[in-house]
């Protein structure tokens, strides 16, 4: 059914790469077209500051600029989902 069925999406998200500070997304770079799961803040897809993200629909956000591990070089990548599932995990996980 998912075609992310091979990927941990939380290992990803655990994973540097991801970024340290916002809330997972899933997104693809504008230069190779890797998959990863990326943290972001609102302010960087110009969604409203303070907004929940969970009430956020991937396809209202911009492409924002972040490292690509594969390209060597901070790129622009495109949200193709808010991973609504992990942020639920990580609050539970916190509170
Ligand atoms: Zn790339």
């Amino acid at each position: 059914m998912s075609v992310d069925a091979d990927r941990d999406l939380s290992a990803e998200l655990a994973s540097p790469e991801s970024g340290l500070q916002g809330f997972p997304v899933d997104a693809i770079c504008t230069g190779c077209q890797r998959v990863h799961v990326k943290q972001v803040r609102p302010e960087d897809v110009d969604a409203e500051i303070g907004v929940d993200p969970v009430t956020l629909d991937a396809e209202g956000l911009t492409s924002f600029k972040h490292v690509c591990h594969r390209c060597g070089t901070a790129t622009w990548w495109n949200p193709t989902a808010v991973l609504t599932g992990l942020i639920e995990a990580k609050r539970s996980a916190e509170e």
